[in-house]
């Protein structure tokens, strides 16, 4: 099935319901009324010249029309490459170039980016990109208003399959340069559907989306997983704002609320938080990032949502592969990522050897299933290197399997530090330095060391008006109860992390910084 058919099943058996709302503006959709502005939208495009496989880039906050955009685009086989909204003109123009981009539908700005200034002054380098629409200018008022020709839709969207491309997302470039997933529909509508069966969504949901629509915990996860199931579309804000997300909840009744951990902290850390009705909530998924456990314990607690999901995953596999469930423990949900999902396999294997590690024992997670991308975009090497002759996509993150098969993320290969022959996952000295009362957050890094080949900093952020503590306290902290090997040598305070618009803390950075402080 293609995406654009599932909605229309969708709208058959839900029409009357809600399927979006922008909460800043009050505007509403149905998803009769829903369909039937993708419909125009869709026109629009063939009416500007689009045909399927040709790429339109869209680059905005979380808007109303990002999500019309989304599915306009699918209903007519056009590969919408989403651009992150935190780019700069180098960025845009590699993205708008790498893959081809023909029409850029953009918001003129947002905060302090003039998206349509550097649009402007990246065109002359662009030599594909024929189009800029900006939203709410008279363009888009033509293209979104253009009168739907049913017949000629239905004759486009018949020549389409499943299997084509349908979505290019730039992972994150956590680690270093974002890559173009290329996603089918097969790929990213059953992604949306079965993280959907997980939370058990139903036309009743009405799922609260702060996190970014460019990435696919928004527009998978979020979108996908309402429209396959007839659930409402909740956009708080274009940008992520706590106060503004926990009144979306409140005023919109939501079921279901998503985050990054991070976002979660600062709803949980608002002066007026206990002012906010979030007694409607009952599910909600946390994802993108190691989830701290107390975070876990007062989402559950706190904000009602007692069937909060875990989930795993990344651009490259849709995102989805493993989740936790609502008959899951608590214990296994604030200690795990959950189990594989449907139709999917999981396998942890040694890196070196490419085996498959005893339980229990860490290793490289691998993925197989409908959910592993068709490619990089127009980069087989990179395609070659990540997903090997059996279709398994090597993940690059180290995980640990139980005996019941619940999956425990414990880092990244490339996070891993190598401190005198010793392997360290960074995220079990981190869990451990939350312990410490004056640390609210913590980040631990390798730096080189002629000694040990490594060594360990933490950075570390502290509550309000705590005092640093130097290393030797911290490592006295630490002595006894965590192995000596694993105790950081140096210890640095921080304001902010350096995030992604993800909200992923970038180590690439961290291990940067520490390395000139060092120097
Ligand atoms: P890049 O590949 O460009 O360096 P990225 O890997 O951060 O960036 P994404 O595809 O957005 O880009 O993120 C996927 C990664 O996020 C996973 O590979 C994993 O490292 C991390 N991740 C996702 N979910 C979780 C989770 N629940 N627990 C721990 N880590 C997670
Ligand atoms: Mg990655």
């Amino acid at each position: 099935e293609t995406i654009g058919a599932n909605l229309a099943r969708t709208v058959a058996a839900f029409g009357e319901r809600e399927a979006l709302v922008e909460v800043p503006t009050g505007r509403r959709w149905t998803y009769a009324g829903f369909a039937a502005d993708v419909d125009r939208l869709a026109t629009g495009l063939l009416e500007a010249g689009l045909e399927p496989g040709d790429r339109l880039g869209i680059w905005a906050p979380n808007l109303a029309e990002w999500t019309l955009t989304q599915y306009a685009t699918a209903r007519i086989g056009v590969i919408l490459v989403t651009i992150n909204p935190a780019y700069r003109t180098e960025e845009l123009q590699y993205v708008l170039n790498q893959s081809g981009i023909r029409t850029v539908v953009a918001a003129s700005a947002f905060k302090s980016s003039d998206y349509e200034a550097m649009l402007d002054s990246v065109r002359g380098e662009c030599p594909e990109l024929q189009d800029v629409v900006i939203i709410g200018s008279g363009a888009w008022d033509a293209l979104a208003g253009t009168a739907a020709d049913a017949e000629r839709l239905d004759r486009v969207s018949a020549g389409l399959s499943p299997e084509d491309p349908i979505n290019i997302q730039y992972t994150s470039g956590t680690t270093g340069f974002p890559k173009g997933a290329t996603l089918s529909h097969r790929n990213i509508l059953n992604n949306g559907f079965f993280v959907g069966e997980r939370v058990n969504y139903t036309e009743a949901d009405r799922v609260c989306i702060p996190v970014p629509f460019y990435h696919c915990f928004g527009m998978v996860m979020g979108n996908l997983a309402c429209t396959t199931h007839g659930a409402a579309m909740v956009i708080p804000a274009p940008g992520f704002g706590p106060a503004e997300t926990l009144h979306a909840v409140a005023t919109e009744r939501c079921t279901s609320l998503y985050g990054v951990p991070t976002m979660f902290i600062a709803e949980l850390g608002l002066d007026d938080f206990g002012s906010y009705d979030l007694s409607t909530l009952r599910t909600g998924i946390m994802a993108g990032s190691p989830c701290p456990e107390h975070v876990m314990r007062q989402v559950i607690e706190q904000m009602n949502m007692s069937d909060v999901s875990i989930c795993y995953g990344m651009t490259e596999t849709s995102p989805v592969s493993l989740q936790t469930t609502t008959s899951d423990s608590l214990d296994q949900r604030v200690s795990t990522v959950g189990r594989v999902g449907p139709h999917l396999e999981v396998k942890i294997v040694d890196p070196g050897t490419g085996e498959v590690t005893p339980r229990g024992e860490a290793g490289e997670l691998l993925t197989l299933g409908y959910s592993v991308m068709t490619g990089y975009w127009n980069d087989p090497e990179k395609t070659a290197e990540a997903i090997d002759a059996e279709g398994w996509m090597h993940t690059g993150d180290i995980g640990v399997m139980d005996p019941d098969r619940y999956v425990q993320i414990t880092g990244r290969i490339k996070d891993m530090v190598i401190r005198g022959g010793e392997n360290i996952y960074p995220r079990e000295i981190e869990e451990f330095l939350y312990t410490h009362p004056d640390i609210i957050d913590a980040q631990v890094v390798g730096v080189p060391d002629e000694r040990y080949g490594e060594e360990l900093m933490a950075w570390i952020r502290l509550r309000e008006g705590a005092t640093a503590p130097s290393a030797a306290a911290l490592r006295e902290f630490c002595s006894g109860k965590i192995a000596h090997y694993k105790v950081p040598r140096y210890v640095q305070v921080i304001e902010e992390f350096p995030m992604t618009v993800t909200g992923k803390v970038r180590k690439v950075d961290l291990r940067n910084q520490a390395m000139d402080l060092l120097a």
